[in-house]
């Protein structure tokens, strides 16, 4: 399990080292990312999968194991960016898919599952008091906007530095395709900066939007202080204040916004809670999820194909009931606090810089001391010591996104993260001069 030990002195040449030692163990994804290129732009299909040399190609999954083309067996610490918390294979899951399939795929009219899924995900986000279904958590946004804009007249949305929302609301600098709304941005728990501009453009603001932990941004918690400041001023405005709980719903039973006391006036899920299929819901105020109901004259449309495929209701149902239940989502992320206080209690005896932030059972390692409270504060960690660490842990046989995001799942066990905690160990041993470097830089 242990690290490489390198003995190269610069940050850079140990890094290239690593990958000429990725490349050389991973020749069948090599090989089949290279056939990939033929049909796809650079052989990807989900950008954030992609990495330089290439990306590794996995064949299967097993509760809290990933193996890939070349027969490594990983540790999978991602959990597919949060989608993925009952681990692979579930068999309550897998169970509730096969009766679905049992029935038929693809109706065409109501089914009997899309209700019990809305009911569960309304007795556990009280605040969805009213709930739709979509395919994705982008599509989830995209209508939470939107039906912000039709009930309020208004036409700008505020969004935050670094912030993401899905694959047309990417907020971190460089090129986007974002959604052509009007948006207005402001800075992560800076509670005066974004307070005054909400005032500042009140009349024409529609809605704010944020994840109350940023997820993708980093794992950084909102302050309490930020999002009881944004509750309020929205509500003096008439702002629709939209809860992105894509990934931080996993956070408690009832989401981060139990957790935080702040009640948002919509909502939106996606990963996890369509039991690991396509899935995305917006809900919330139910004054303005009415404007949906097709019983009225005046009501909005919201078309989808897919939108209550039987599949997704019976694996939510299956995840929200029988798998992540109550109990099981305070035990999830009661290990990940764990684990997070492990590793920064390792990377603190060692006194690199280094830190894992997040919640519960959401994690992100950064390449730096000092607090992280913003993207802009997490922009100055070493971004290549992170890369290094990504392809270490690797090698020592544990999945995580690159960027350094882990998102534990329920069929992890302690030898797991005793085992992760080691390998992270064998790291800040065997890097030391080379993080020392990078701190210093
Ligand atoms: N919101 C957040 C906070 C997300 O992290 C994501 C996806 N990572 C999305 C929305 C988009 O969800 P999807 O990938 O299902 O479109």
């Amino acid at each position: 399990m242990a690290a490489t030990p390198t003995r190269n002195s610069t940050l850079d040449a140990a890094l290239e080292e690593a990958k000429r030692d990725y490349a050389a163990r991973n020749p069948a994804s090599a090989a089949s990312h290279r056939a990939a290129t033929a049909a796809m732009p650079g052989g990807n299909t989900r950008t954030v999968l992609f990495y330089d040399p290439f990306p590794l190609t996995f064949t299967r999954g097993q509760g809290a194991r990933l193996w890939d083309l070349d027969g490594h067996e990983y540790v999978d610490l991602l959990g597919e960016f949060t989608a993925g918390v009952a681990g692979h294979s579930n068999p309550v899951i897998r169970r509730a898919i096969d009766v679905a399939l049992d029935g038929g795929i693809n109706l065409g009219g109501h089914n009997t599952y899309e209700p019990r899924l809305a009911a569960a995900v309304r007795s556990r986000f009280p605040s969805m008091e009213l709930v739709r279904f979509t395919n994705s958590g982008t599509e989830a946004n995209l209508l939470a906007i939107s039906t912000a804009l039709a009930a309020t007249g208004r036409k700008r949305v505020m969004v935050f530095r670094g912030g993401y929302h899905g694959a047309v609301f990417v907020f971190a600098p460089g090129p986007n395709i974002n959604a052509p709304f009007d948006f207005v941005l402001a800075d992560y728990n800076d509670a005066e900066g974004t307070v005054a501009a909400i005032e500042a453009h009140a009349g024409s603001l529609a809605a704010v939007i944020l994840e109350p932990m940023l997820g993708s941004g980093g794992c950084i918690p909102a302050e309490a202080g930020f999002l009881h400041a944004l509750r309020q001023v929205t509500a003096r405005y008439g702002i629709v204040l939209i809860f992105d709980e894509v990934m931080t719903s996993r956070l408690s039973p009832g989401g981060l916004q139990a957790v935080v006391g702040v009640s948002p006036d919509l909502t939106t899920l996606g990963k996890y809670v369509g039991g690991g299929m396509s899935f995305g819901a917006f809900g919330g105020r139910a004054d303005l999820m009415a404007r949906f109901d097709p019983r009225r004259a005046d009501a909005l449309p919201h078309a989808g194909t897919f939108n209550n495929n039987v599949l997704t209701m019976a694996a939510g149902i299956a995840a929200l009931t029988e798998v992540y239940t109550p109990a099981a989502a305070v035990a999830l992320n009661a290990r990940g606090d764990a684990l997070r206080a492990r590793l920064n209690a390792v990377a603190e005896r060692a006194g690199v810089a280094m830190q894992a932030t997040g919640r519960g059972s959401m994690l992100a390692v950064h390449m730096m001391g000092g607090p992280i409270r913003s993207p802009a504060d997490a922009a100055k960690g070493n971004a290549g010591a992170r890369e290094l660490f990504f392809f270490d842990m690797q090698r020592a046989g544990f999945w995580l996104a690159r960027r350094g995001m882990m998102a534990l799942s329920l069929p992890l066990g302690d030898a797991d993260c005793a085992g992760f905690v080691a390998a992270v160990e064998d790291f800040v041993a065997a890097r030391a001069p080379v993080l020392g470097q990078a701190e210093l830089s």
